[in-house]
């Protein structure tokens, strides 16, 4: 078991604003947000405020948005489209076998060594191509009971030496709650390592405070946290303080992001993002192929231009700087590479 280095007590520069109340003043509603960006001449294409997902998006993010450009890539990853109501064969509800692998409540065990848990059922943003926009969190919340059906879980399975927090987002939780399953994980002794996947720090990067980088920083485990962004002009110095604070944690960070139709199926865009990534001390992992869940077939980019924009990396770019391009397919042993 590996202990935490002095580094993991450093949390610098830790952000004033409280991410709780940050998070309450997130942008809910779809005109407010296009009177933010001089754009209500486009509220009458907006679809009905009921219509399922709803629209939330941190003001910090929205402030990284071009002001009256209706094609910024940030707005596009976050704004409701009528074209999401349209029944597209093929685009499902649960489109990468999610309830197939789950083993336990908020338990889904996919690939060899690693289970993955359902932490939360809360997001800062809402991303319009989200996998998991339909998945049915009520039921499958693993920290529910102070993570009790996770941690049985974990302990009968001793082939399982990462546990991977996902969600929704698992930094919605309170550090409280991440402290509860750091005294449970402590009873684990075959979990070597802890992988965190989360947006928070780049569209709320005030979650990545003291309290938080003090209790992973501690933690005695290998620590993995992946972020997601999709666009370089998602990263700003808000992003960069928050990622370095990560780093002080002794976690390695990554990134995955998923290629999305006009917002950065661009060979330029996607360079620019992993350099912007690496200035910011973090490595491009994953690029995914949209994953083909109801409402986000609008957002798909073709295998073969998918292929190609890659390839358009790889000459451009140092081989540690372009992404993974994978697809995941439920029931497989590992994510597919194209
Ligand atoms: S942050 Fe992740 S889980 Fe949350 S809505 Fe976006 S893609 Fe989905």
């Amino acid at each position: 078991m590996i202990t935490a280095s002095p580094a993991a007590r450093i949390t610098p520069d830790a952000p004033a604003a409280d991410w709780r109340q940050l998070w309450r003043e997130a942008v809910t509603d779809a005109g407010e947000l296009l009177d933010l960006l001089g754009l209500q001449h486009l509220a009458g294409q907006l679809p009905p405020a009921d219509a399922g997902f709803q629209l939330r998006v941190p003001r910090g993010f929205v402030a990284r948005m071009r002001h009256g450009d209706p094609r910024d890539p940030l707005l596009l990853q976050v704004l409701p489209q009528l074209v999401e109501l349209d029944e597209v064969p093929g685009f499902v509800t649960d489109a990468v076998g999610d309830m197939a692998a789950r083993e336990a409540r908020g338990v889904l065990h996919k690939y060899h060594g690693r289970a993955l848990l359902i932490a939360s059922g809360s997001c800062a943003i809402n991303c319009r191509y989200c996998f998991r926009r339909h998945f049915p969190y009520g039921e499958e919340m693993a920290a529910a009971g102070q993570w009790k059906q996770a941690l049985e879980h974990l302990r009968q399975d001793p082939s399982i030496s990462e546990l991977i927090l996902s969600g929704g987002d698992p930094l919605a939780l309170a550090t409280t709650k991440l402290e509860e399953l750091g005294r449970g994980l402590a009873e684990l002794p075959q979990v070597i390592r802890l992988r965190i996947h989360s947006r928070l720090p780049v569209v709320l990067p005030e979650r990545i405070d003291a309290a938080f980088t003090g209790w992973l920083g501690a933690l005695p485990l290998q620590k993995v946290v992946v972020l997601h962004a999709n666009h370089a002009n998602e990263l700003d110095a808000s992003v960069d303080a928050a990622c370095a604070r990560l780093r002080a944690t002794g976690a390695t960070v990554l990134n995955q992001s998923v290629l999305l139709r006009g917002v950065n199926d661009d060979a330029d865009a996607l360079a620019e993002l992993s350099e912007r990534l690496f200035a910011a001390g973090v490595l491009p992992y994953y690029l995914h192929q949209l994953d083909r869940v109801q409402g986000a077939a609008h957002f798909e980019v073709d295998d073969h231009r998918a292929l190609v924009l890659v390839e358009a990396l790889r000459t451009h770019l140092p081989g540690y700087l372009v992404p993974r391009l994978v697809r995941e397919v439920g029931g497989d042993a590992s994510k597919r590479p194209l």
